[in-house]
Parts: C-alpha cells; structure tokens; sequence
C-alpha cells in the first residue's frame, strides 16, 4: 500500500487538470456563443433598415411614383431608413476599434466648456423641434480643464445629450454640469424626461439594448451611444454610471482627469 499514495497524488492531480481544462473550454463555449449573438444581432440591425428603404423604393416602383404626395414621403422614409443604416455601421466600426484597443485616445489638456456648447449648437434644431431647453451649469468665463482626448469626448456628449433629447419630455429641460474633485470632475448630463425603470436600467450600456426598441429605432438610434460612451470613458480608466426615476428622468455621471 506505500504505493497508494503516489497514485492517489497523480489522480487528484489528474482531476485538477481535467476540472481546469473544464473551465476553459466552458469559457470558450461561452466566448463563441457571445460571438455568434453578437453577429445574430449585427444581422439583424443591418437587415431592418434595409428592409426598410427596400420597401419603399419597391412600392414607388410599383407604382406609388406617379402620386406626388406618396413620392416624396415615401422617399424620405427611404432615405432616413438609409441614414439610420449609415450611423449604425459608423457606430459599430467605433465599438470594434474600441474594443480592439486601435483607437488609442489622443490625451490633452482642454477647457470642456465651449466644447459642450458646440455640441449645443449642434444639436440644438433638434432640441427646440421638441422645446427642449439645453442648460451649461457654469459661471461666465468659467474654465472646466481637463485631460482627456476631446474628440471623443465630443462623441459622449453628443450621445448623452441627444439620448436626452431623444427620451426627454416635450417642452423638458436638459442640464449639463460639472463638480470638481481632487483629481477628476464629475459631470453630470440630466434630464426631465420619461425615465428608465429598475428593471431596464442596468442593461442600458449593453450593446443593442433598448427598451423600446421601435421608438428607439425611428428616433434613428442604433442601441450603441451609451456601449461606445462607456467604452471611451473606460479608456480613459474611468467609469460612467446612470440612474434615473420613471416619469422623472435620467442623470449620467462620468468622471474625467483634470488638465495637468
Ligand atoms: P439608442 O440608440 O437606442 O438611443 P443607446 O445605447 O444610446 O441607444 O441607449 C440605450 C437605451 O437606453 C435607449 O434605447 C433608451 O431606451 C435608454 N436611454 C438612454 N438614455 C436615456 C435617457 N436619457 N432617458 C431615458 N432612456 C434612455
């Protein structure tokens, strides 16, 4: 029996590989299955814009081309499907840049402040189509510092304020604003509007995740803004965390490095 236990060392041994070996190969299994849903999704978010302007091109040839009122509305239908196709594929070459780590942020010091105004500008038409008011919470010639890549963060506040927009209330307000920290601001975009339950809003920052998944799509959104923001605030080792009352509204906070 001095034997036994060299053997019985080997086979425990033997069942620690194997459970290892397990592990890894469920975390494969699962890797792939995320794969293939992603690509499921992908599929599916591309298809549904194309069937979209295929529709109404087919219906104008059929036919529908010879009344002038049907014409126009259905070629605008068309192409807004087409736009929304367009933002949806510059969306996901964004997260798989940013996933793959290609994009590497262009750091540097910069006053956030006329950036977010620019972004006001920009999106301004669309604000005041529903009567929305755009507030900056900062004193006149106030200057908000920060190191970081400006360009993309253009793109979260881009993203942030036109979801606010999007999912605001008519005649509602939306509220930028900033607080400093020792290291990092905390800003802060906030809205009135509807409002995302308990249930919904943990899953907001997941890629394609909509709660309402026709309004979302003829407001033109993909379901990417808040993963592609969440991704860039990440990249600059932060973090962006929401929370939100149904019928009261949403506030996001996300931290960025101040200017050094
Ligand atoms: P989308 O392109 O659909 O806007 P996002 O990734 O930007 O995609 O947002 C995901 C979902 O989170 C939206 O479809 C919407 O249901 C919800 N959401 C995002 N921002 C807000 C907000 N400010 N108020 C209410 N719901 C929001």
């Amino acid at each position: 029996f001095f034997t036994a236990d060299p053997l019985l060392k080997i086979k425990n041994e033997i069942y620690e590989i194997a459970a290892k070996k397990q592990l890894e190969i469920d975390e494969l299994k699962q890797l792939q299955t995320l794969r293939s849903e992603f690509l499921a999704d992908v599929s599916h978010e591309l298809k549904t814009p194309i069937f979209a302007a295929q529709g109404f091109i087919h219906t104008l040839l059929d036919g529908a081309i010879n009344d002038i009122n049907v014409r126009d509305k259905f070629l605008q239908k068309a192409a807004t499907s087409l736009d929304g196709l367009d933002t949806l594929v510059q969306d996901l070459i964004s997260i798989s840049q940013l996933e793959n780590g290609v994009i590497k942020m262009q750091k540097r010091n910069f006053d956030v402040v006329p950036l977010v105004k620019e972004v006001f500008e920009q999106l301004e038409q669309k604000a005041t189509s529903r009567q929305i008011t755009l507030h900056l919470e900062a004193q006149p010639n106030q200057h908000i510092n920060l190191h970081a890549d400006p360009n993309r963060i253009r793109q979260v506040f881009i993203n942030l304020i036109d979801n606010a927009i999007k999912y605001g209330r008519d005649g509602g307000n939306i509220w930028v604003s900033f607080s400093e920290g020792r290291k990092r601001y905390t800003i802060t975009v906030a809205d009135d509007g509807k409002g995302i339950s308990e249930e919904h809003i943990n899953r907001v920052f997941e890629r394609f995740y909509r709660i309402d998944k026709s309004r979302a799509r003829t407001e033109g959104g993909s379901g990417l803004g808040l993963s592609i923001s969440k991704h860039i605030v990440e990249a600059h080792r932060s973090f962006i965390a929401i929370t939100s009352t149904v019928g009261k509204g949403s506030t996001l906070r996300f931290k960025l490095p101040k200017a050094k």
